[in-house]
């Protein structure tokens, strides 16, 4: 079920308006629920929450997205791409959602996982979004990394190392490495080496996406297990 809570704040009104008449997330949350048994119901809260964040909380087995980051991406990706801002509204929170929803699977399904639950729930958003065949909504979480990367790279001596987090920048290589891993022909402009220096387009250094197509199969595989018992 997905809740909108009123904001507090007017400058969030057409965000959720926007949420609420398109009913992207009740459709979303309606499809989910056809293909996983949940052991309890996972809220959806859409809600202001005074810093642009969204999270999962495992004492109310509820995830919660403010307004405030999806206005955040909204306004930023509107201005370069000039589309439809409902669209980018689905899109600044779509990568966001499924992060989170992979935090909640892990936690309500308790599955074993290896390495950071970060690390492991960005895979788990990516995987099941390109399944989906949702490329738009992966590439829009790498836009997200690409900017919060910059903002990182202003932080400059302050920049700490002992996050739970990858690094933004490294966050933007792992996805676009499962990406293009998934469907390297179609996505073969990507690859930067000698031969293709010249594309601005070009930013996957060929060393990483040589590993991508077989880093992209073990993942679909190791997802595909770990969900097969909880698909209906
Ligand atoms: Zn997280």
């Amino acid at each position: 079920m997905v809740r909108y809570e009123p904001p507090k704040h007017n400058r969030y009104r057409r965000i959720y308006r926007i949420l609420q008449q398109t009913a992207f997330y009740d459709e979303l949350v309606a499809d989910l629920n056809a293909s996983f048994s949940f052991p309890r119901n996972i809220r959806i809260v859409f809600d202001q929450c005074d810093e642009p964040n969204a999270f999962y909380d495992p004492e109310t087995v509820e995830i919660i997205m403010c307004y405030e980051l999806i206005k955040y991406y909204a306004d930023i990706t509107h201005r370069e791409f000039q589309e439809d801002y409902a669209l980018e509204v689905i899109y600044a929170g779509f990568f966001t959602f499924y992060h989170e929803l992979g935090h909640a699977m892990i936690d309500q399904y308790q599955l074993t996982i290896t390495g950071q639950e970060e690390d492991a729930v960005d895979e788990f958003a990516a995987i099941l979004l390109i399944d989906a065949q949702e490329y738009d909504a992966v590439i829009a979480g790498m836009d997200q990394f690409d900017i919060d990367a910059i903002e990182e790279a202003e932080l400059g001596e302050e920049l700490v190392y002992w996050g739970e987090h990858s690094f933004s920048d490294q966050r933007f290589y792992n996805t676009a490495c499962l990406i293009y891993g998934s469907a390297p022909d179609e996505f073969s402009d990507w690859v930067y080496d000698e031969d293709n220096s010249w594309d601005e387009d070009a930013f996957l250094p060929v060393e990483r996406a040589e590993i991508c197509e077989a880093d992209y199969q073990r993942a679909l595989t190791s997802w595909e297990r770990l969900l097969a018992p909880y698909l209906k």
